[in-house]
């Protein structure tokens, strides 16, 4: 009977060791830890005849991309690649210019093979150190990677690849954005039937992030910054074990930037158009009472969605009207709270905005629960639209935030905000805009891209 380990350890010496791992490993576990190694080992040696074999063949060095002169021969020179499989190493001609110019070597084998001229790492690899990273910190990546396809990368070596994916991602949007701003909107995602008939949800909120005072340095004080996050979502229907109908959000894209709502601005329209705002049967936005968010509605989404606010944020300004005029420990203000409360919620917005007027109106009203109760009229009156929520509930669209702000945050906090952390401007943004790529659905494309800076 031929035995595979005997034919395994004639093919090439440095395989021997690696089967006798193998036939003498005491446990399962580490017979097949073992075995892994041999096969990545086989592997690795099976693409270097390849590469050499293909090496060989005879082929004509290219001209000059200069001066046009044919370049001359400098011989077989080594090449080496650390890929998900280890390190692969193989000789190929080289050919430098004759006149001197300064092309450097010029290896058309690795042209063809799709390599760049300084590529260290096989992009297969770094893309799967990225996505681990986007995940868990570098740290923690390096040593899942050691378990994973046992390869030693350093964190600071996984913290460039990350660099230098997140740059590309970031420039990839910023074509987007210029496109944008030329009237050269995107092409919205493919939907199917299903999708495409269902409300489309926009919402957006800040979450804060821990900064370094300074580049370069952790030293001094954490500086607290503000990210701006938006969500953009079809709402789904998914019915719960005790047959209730629950709302949940599909097809999930989010937005986000390190700076102020109008960086925000032109990042949210781009997607809004990925997603199909135009065509979108109905669009939703739904948001708490931060000024700036509504402001954005306005400005730019008004035209298409219908506004909700937040019902849970209306209800705690009631309260703080309730408490400021009819002192919040009494039952009177308990039950004028709830009363409007019910009132809010079932659409006699316009009742609730009655009693505020009426209460106003009160001789003998302290000025500290005037000024309250105004500010709690001025702002349900200027929401008039965006508190219908009886009207909100039968066209079966969610009256909360909730949901919003747990993605926004889920996006920042998962990754961002462990304890210690501390981001450099640069290193935040680069790893923000993988997630991004990742929660989107675009995280392979970044990779498929032939750029210059791989
Ligand atoms: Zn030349």
């Amino acid at each position: 009977m031929p035995c595979l380990a005997d034919s395994i350890r004639h093919m090439h010496p440095s395989l021997q060791e690696l089967v006798t791992a193998v036939e003498q490993a005491p446990s399962l576990a580490l017979m097949l830890l073992a075995a892994g190694q041999l096969a990545h080992r086989i592997a690795v040696l099976l693409v270097q005849e390849v590469l050499t074999q293909r090496a060989q063949r005879p082929a004509e060095l290219p001209s000059c991309p200069k001066c046009g002169t044919r370049l001359r021969s400098k011989g077989f020179l080594p090449r080496q690649l650390t890929t998900r499989l280890g390190i692969v190493r193989w000789e190929r001609r080289v050919g430098r210019c004759p006149k001197g110019c300064k092309i450097g070597q010029v290896a058309p084998l690795d042209e063809t093979l799709g390599l760049t001229p300084h590529q260290q790492t096989s992009v297969a690899l770094k893309q799967m150190a990225c996505a681990l990273a986007i995940f868990v910190p570098f740290e923690t990546a390096v040593v899942l990677l050691q378990r994973l396809l046992g390869l030693p990368v350093s964190p600071s070596t996984l913290w460039h690849w990350v660099q230098e994916a997140g740059q590309s991602a970031m420039q990839r949007l910023q074509r987007e954005l210029d496109q944008l701003a030329e009237g050269q909107p995107p092409t919205a995602e493919r939907l199917d039937e299903n999708t495409s008939a269902q409300p489309l949800l926009i919402g957006a909120d800040g979450v804060m992030v821990p900064f370094r005072p300074e580049n370069g340095t952790p030293k001094g004080r954490t500086v607290w910054r503000e990210v701006k996050v938006a969500i953009l979502a079809r709402l789904g229907q998914r019915t719960t074990r005790h047959g209730q109908t629950v709302t949940r959000l599909e097809r999930r894209r989010l937005v986000a930037v390190l700076g102020d709502i109008e960086a925000l601005r032109p990042r949210l329209w781009l997607e809004a158009w990925r997603q199909g705002i135009g065509q979108a049967k109905v669009v939703v936005w739904l948001s708490d009472g931060g000024r700036g968010f509504w402001n954005l509605y306005v400005q730019r989404f008004a035209v298409y969605a219908i506004g909700i606010l937040d019902f849970y944020h209306a209800a705690q300004n009631l309260w703080k009207g309730a408490a400021a005029w009819l002192d919040g420990r009494t039952t009177q203000a308990r039950v004028w709270f709830d009363t409007m409360r019910h009132c809010l919620r079932h659409g006699e917005q316009d009742r609730v905005l009655e009693e505020l007027a009426a209460a106003l109106q009160l001789e003998g009203l302290p000025d500290s629960a005037r000024k309250t109760l105004s500010q709690v009229y001025a702002y349900l009156q200027t929401h008039r639209e965006h508190i219908d929520y009886a009207k909100f509930k039968e066209l079966g669209l969610p009256l909360g935030s909730g949901l919003v702000e747990s993605a926004c945050k889920w996006l920042i906090q998962q990754r961002f905000k462990g304890v210690g952390m501390r981001w450099s401007e640069d290193g935040f943004n680069h790893l923000l805009h993988l997630r991004l790529a990742w929660v989107n659905g675009r995280f392979d494309a970044l990779f498929a891209e032939p750029s210059p800076n791989r």
